[in-house]
């Protein structure tokens, strides 16, 4: 692993890079030029087609006319940190310094790369859910990590508690968690979060918790951080992002929280990173994290009607699927439609059906990949009458192609 350069250590991280040691493209490239190229509905990429609450991008142009263009402090703009703490406070009860306790990143992703570069030691273990968020594995391969996972099973993707007991061992530094979970849409239970707590305190790990979805949750189901846990505070990271919460996915604007002494530790490695970003979409966000509670319980309630539009449209064209309980994406699964293998699917699904996903494949390592082989990922975060299109395409096709 040590004599391989940076980027190839990334690439491999992401399994970008093939048996040759080229760097390929990802699927996500592949399936939108192929959605691009055929007219085809991309269902494979996860990013809102509507726009975010006019407030929010009122409050954004209205920063711009005020001139907060300039570089905003290292650690954010202070209406921002304090409206971050504010946030964890009204929704989970969490107390935070807004000034010590919170760092504003360039989104989510940023956050997850200072948080691994500054306390991942060469050869540190990074535990994390499989499959797992392509930048995971980037991450950890430019830490000098190891990578460690553990799957998620279907049908509905739980974490093995003995697998998970496995994992984590003295040479694991941080367990890297993504709760609401992209690709699967599972939402942790308190006894794997327990547990997850319990695995942290014995083998002295941290947690980095990805919580990009809290807010798009179904059923009723409440997003408990796993901060908020007997002893899980003074040893987790928190990372949440406003570009899935806001529909703001370009706008990059991000933030982490957690003790003072690992928030300043991460902020020594973002300081070099981007330094600061976003200026006038920090107030912006700001704005978005104070909207009322109707606007939370809103996107949930939008989101999940989408969910079942489109599971409804998969379920018909005889493709099975999981009950996403967060997360804007649907698994199905091709057996239905005669195929093992989902790469497959979803390169004929632009002609037998004009729409486009992507093979949860891409998400995992060899081994898991093998076993997830016939699964693909869809994304219902697009406008009514686009799911509404793709559904009747799907609905129209039938088993035995
Ligand atoms: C979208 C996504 C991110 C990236 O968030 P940004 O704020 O756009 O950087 C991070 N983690 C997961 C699981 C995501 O799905």
């Amino acid at each position: 692993m040590s004599s391989l350069a940076p980027w190839e250590r990334a690439a491999r991280g992401a399994m970008l890079l093939d048996a040759e040691g080229r760097l390929a493209p990802t699927i996500f490239a592949e399936m939108s030029a192929l959605a691009n190229r055929t007219g085809a509905i991309n269902l494979g990429q996860g990013f809102p087609d509507e726009d975010g609450p006019e407030e929010v991008l009122e409050a954004a142009r209205q920063a711009i006319t005020d001139g907060v263009n300039q570089y905003p402090p290292g650690r954010g703009l202070p209406v921002l940190l304090e409206a971050v703490a504010a946030h964890q406070k009204r929704f989970y009860g969490i107390e935070l310094d807004p000034s010590l306790e919170v760092l504003v990143t360039a989104g989510a992703t940023e956050a997850l790369a200072a948080t691994l570069l500054a306390l991942v030691d060469a050869g540190d273990e990074v535990v994390t859910l499989e499959p797992f968020y392509d930048s995971y594995g980037a991450v950890i391969g430019l830490s000098r990590g190891q990578h460690v996972t553990v799957p998620l099973r279907g049908p509905d993707f739980r974490v093995g508690h003995d697998e998970l007991r496995r994992a984590v061992t003295d040479r694991t530094r941080i367990i890297l968690l993504n709760d609401p979970h992209n690709p699967t849409g599972t939402v942790l239970d308190e006894a794997t979060k327990s547990l997850i707590v319990e695995l942290a305190h014995q083998h002295d790990a941290l947690i980095v918790s990805d919580e990009v979805y809290e807010h798009l949750i179904f059923d009723g189901v409440a997003h408990h951080p796993i901060s908020t846990l007997p002893g899980a505070a003074d040893r987790t990271i928190t990372v949440s992002s406003g570009g899935k919460t806001f529909s703001t996915t370009g706008w990059k604007i991000g933030w982490l929280s957690g003790p003072a002494a690992l928030v300043e530790r991460i902020l020594a490695v973002k300081q070099f990173l981007t330094f600061v970003n976003g200026a006038p979409f920090q107030p912006a966000i700001a704005v978005g994290l104070g909207l009322p509670d109707s606007y939370f319980e809103g996107i949930a309630a939008t989101l999940q009607h989408k969910r079942d539009l489109l599971s409804a449209g998969l379920v018909a064209a005889g493709l099975p699927v999981s009950r996403p309980q967060g997360s804007y994406f649907v698994v199905a699964d091709a057996r239905g439609l005669g195929f093992d293998d989902a790469a497959e699917l979803c390169r004929r699904l632009p002609s037998l059906a004009g729409v486009v996903g992507v093979p949860i494949s891409a998400f995992c390592h060899a081994d898991l990949a093998a076993e997830y082989s016939s699964l693909v990922r869809f994304a219902f975060c697009k406008r009514v009458d686009v799911l509404e299109r793709a559904s009747a395409q799907l609905a129209a096709l039938r088993p035995g192609l």
